[in-house]
């Protein structure tokens, strides 16, 4: 099971934001010449604490930042984060600190510079920071942008109206919860019997476990046993919870009725994208019987299933992968959770990731590729199916720079296999795009290598023309070295 995008306890927004500000207030020009790395920047720079929006805080050096994100160290070890993935009132004070620290201090701001912060707390609604800067703006350039001010609160009010109309109506999507509130058991052993009815029922349908021609017979035996289990899961959920079929996934859901079309277009896109990638004709269905996806509309509901029906208790994250190597099946878990534009985004990257990861069990064998491999390539599809909707490319531009310009090393990574860091995912997709971008047709000899058993070092040799993890290593630097940053 693979699981990803940790997400704690959300704590109380207003409050940290307070005690955020005081720290910051503090810490701002503190000025730190190096932060605790080999060959770390020798510019000054300075600290800032960040809330990421799926829970937690990083505090560090800002070592580069863009229109995009920034990159910050702590105790050794860089982290990327886009300003979206960051909480609006941390990611505001960041912004202004390091703008502040640009100019030499904060009365050296500009009026355009406060402007600038004001559109800014409005993209984040921080409708208090704006109207506080945009006081500022209006004070330094005497009435000069009091039309570009009046624009940007007319566009801020038009948005949030949109916004609040889309909510109400995804209330009214929503069909009733279970009444009978004792029809879900807790009894640990019906929960263990479910999930286990699945794996047993998939063996028996597919007893040699094929992965590739796996004949009709044996697709019509595993879509029965699916079918069962789907039954299964709507009677334990709830009368809310349909089934949605697409080309190449069965999609139980109790997702808002007008969300749906847009949860099978996700799916059916990172499909069409990974054939095309890897040379699949798009109307084969490299999984069993199409793959069984099941998303829920919260957090309780999401655990619930996870517990029942998978042994998992589903508390750090928002979506998970099971793949069970001995007969080839996969099936996928997901909650949505918020409804802003920056929640729906992630849930899409979350989405694309996960069921880049189920396709990729399915192809050539269902070996498991080493993990930095098959993050990496999870966060390249997304990029290549969300483009800017999808933080994760950015953050991979932004941080190899850093490595290129840094010399931080990435040798060990080309031997792992082991699960790695979230905050390592941007490294692995930056690695995995330049092998791509060498050559798509090397590309998938690659995978299909590891997926025969050789080591990343070997594969790498056997599929780009004896290439070296050390060649590899000097090349992506060479590439990445250079590229446009802040
Ligand atoms: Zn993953």
């Amino acid at each position: 099971m693979s699981t990803h995008r940790l997400i704690h306890q959300a704590s109380r927004c207003d409050l940290r934001y307070k005690i955020c500000v005081r720290l910051i207030l503090a810490l701002t020009f503190f000025i730190v010449s190096a932060p605790s790395m080999a060959g770390g920047p020798t510019t000054s720079t300075i600290i800032v604490t960040v809330e990421p929006r799926t829970g937690g805080a990083i505090q560090g050096a800002v070592v580069d930042y863009n229109d995009h994100g920034l990159v910050l160290v702590k105790a050794g070890v860089p982290y990327a984060l886009a300003w979206k993935q960051i909480k609006s009132g941390t990611a505001y004070t960041a912004q202004r600190d390091l703008l502040a620290h640009k100019r030499g201090g904060w009365d050296n701001l500009s009026a355009q510079d406060h402007f600038s912060l004001g559109q800014f707390a409005l993209e984040c609604d921080r409708q208090d920071l704006a109207r506080s800067e945009f006081g500022h703006t209006t004070t330094l350039a005497k009435g000069q942008f009091d039309e570009s001010i009046h624009r940007a609160w007319q566009q801020f009010h038009e948005k949030s109206k949109r916004l609040q109309r889309e909510r109400k109506l995804n209330r009214k999507g929503r069909k009733p919860e279970l009444t009978d509130k004792k029809k879900i058991s807790n009894n640990e052993l019906d929960i263990n019997s479910i999930g286990d009815d699945l794996d047993r029922a998939v063996n028996l349908a597919n007893p040699a476990g094929f992965v590739n021609d796996v004949d009709d017979e044996i697709r019509k035996r595993v879509r029965a046993a699916y079918m069962i289990y789907g039954k299964k899961v709507q009677e334990v959920m709830g009368p809310s919870v349909d089934l949605i079929e697409t080309d190449h996934f069965l999609i139980w859901t109790d997702w808002p009725t007008r969300t749906r079309a847009q949860l099978a277009g996700w799916l059916e896109d990172m499909y069409t994208a990974l054939s095309k990638q890897f040379g699949v004709d798009v109307s084969r269905d490299i999984f069993l019987a199409k793959c069984p996806v099941f998303c829920w509309r919260s957090k309780v509901r999401y655990q619930r299933f996870a517990q029942k029906f998978d042994g998992y208790d589903g508390k750090d994250s928002i979506g998970y992968t099971r793949s069970i190597e001995s007969n080839g099946h996969v099936h996928m878990a997901f909650m949505r959770r918020g409804t802003d534009p920056a929640d729906i985004d992630r849930l899409a990257c979350t989405i694309i990731h996960e069921g880049t990861h189920a396709f990729l069990h399915r192809l050539f064998t269902t070996r498991l590729l080493p993990h930095w491999v098959n993050e990496g390539a999870a966060e390249m599809t997304a990029t290549a199916v969300l483009g800017q909707q999808c933080p994760a490319g950015g953050n991979s531009l932004l941080l190899a720079k850093q490595y290129a310009k840094y010399h931080w090393p990435i040798g060990p990574l080309f031997e792992s296999v082991a699960p790695i860091e979230a905050h390592q995912y941007p490294l692995a997709q930056s690695i995995i795009s330049y092998l791509n971008s060498l050559s798509v047709l090397k590309w998938r000899a690659l995978i299909n290598e590891l997926k025969h058993g050789k080591s990343f070092p070997e594969a790498l040799d056997q599929a780009y023309d004896g290439m070296s993890t050390q060649e590899l290593d000097a090349k992506w630097r060479e590439a990445n070295s250079g590229l446009d940053g802040s």
